[in-house]
């Protein structure tokens, strides 16, 4: 069996440069957040942020195209970030704060399809987990606070220490995961929500209280593809407040591995 430390591969979140920014931020950046380099790291794990080529590049592309990521890597992290554009699924922003990042989602959307193409592992975290339902044709709540009037707070501006709970849909690949334990409290913070499901998903986890999807799987199981609304890597480890979200990143893993599950 290959031993040899998995390769993830990491999408990157973008800022663009504002009107008057100086420096270093009046460039295009492409970055990542540590705590969901950490956490995967946790195990051995080599992660590599893969750069989009959009936006106001400059560059003459080589042959190197993200099918080729997606053949040297072994699996596929979708950060979270900006909220997706409405035109992505379909709809005009009906705010203007609401526009989110076009230029991102049309990255991942082709990082996506080029590693399920190549049958690896994908797991979507927050904005990543809209991302897979939305280039699976699914649609999304533009601002859940105005939409969905019962919905309960998942924005706040405690950010990383928000919290709220969930639980396992029945006969679920999470109920399966966690045997006997029905959900948990998670980080969940998101201005987006997941409204009519994308082609082959199946939604894993919902809001307790308010029902909304937290989580979401491709139903054939392959290749890997989970979604989850909520951030495992703002967990501290050792809460006990919060779920522990090792079993996941250890079932992403095994399939990155090209493990059957
Ligand atoms: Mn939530």
């Amino acid at each position: 069996m290959n031993r040899r430390p998995l390769r993830i591969g990491l999408s990157a979140r973008i800022y663009h440069p504002q009107i008057g920014a100086t420096g270093l931020q009046s460039k295009s950046l492409q970055y990542l957040e540590q705590s969901v380099a950490h956490w995967a790291m946790s195990r051995n794990v080599m992660v590599l942020m893969i750069p989009a080529v959009s936006g106001d590049a400059k560059v003459h592309r080589s042959s190197i195209r993200l099918s080729d990521y997606a053949e040297y890597l072994d699996g596929l992290i979708l950060q979270g970030g900006a909220d997706i554009n409405p035109q992505s699924y379909g709809e005009e922003a009906s705010h203007p704060d609401w526009v989110g990042d076009r230029v991102r989602d049309a990255y991942e959307m082709e990082l996506l399809h080029e590693f399920m193409e190549a049958g690896k592992a994908v797991l979507g975290i927050c904005r990543g987990a809209q991302l897979i339902n939305v280039a699976l044709g699914g649609t999304l709540y533009q601002d859940i606070a105005t939409q969905i009037a019962t919905a309960g707070a998942h924005l706040h501006p405690d950010y990383d220490r928000h919290s709220h709970a969930i639980e396992w849909t029945s006969d679920s690949e999470l109920a399966k995961l966690y045997p006997g334990i029905g959900g948990g409290r998670v980080v969940s913070i998101h201005h987006q929500a997941i409204k009519a499901l994308g082609r082959d998903l199946r939604v894993e986890a919902r809001g307790s209280d308010d029902g909304l999807i937290e989580a979401i799987r491709l139903q054939s199981g392959r290749p890997y593809v989970l979604g989850v609304q909520w951030h495992p890597e703002f967990h501290p480890p050792g809460n006990e407040e919060l779920l522990d979200c090792t079993p996941i990143l250890d079932e992403f893993l095994g399939a990155a591995r090209g493990r059957r599950w």
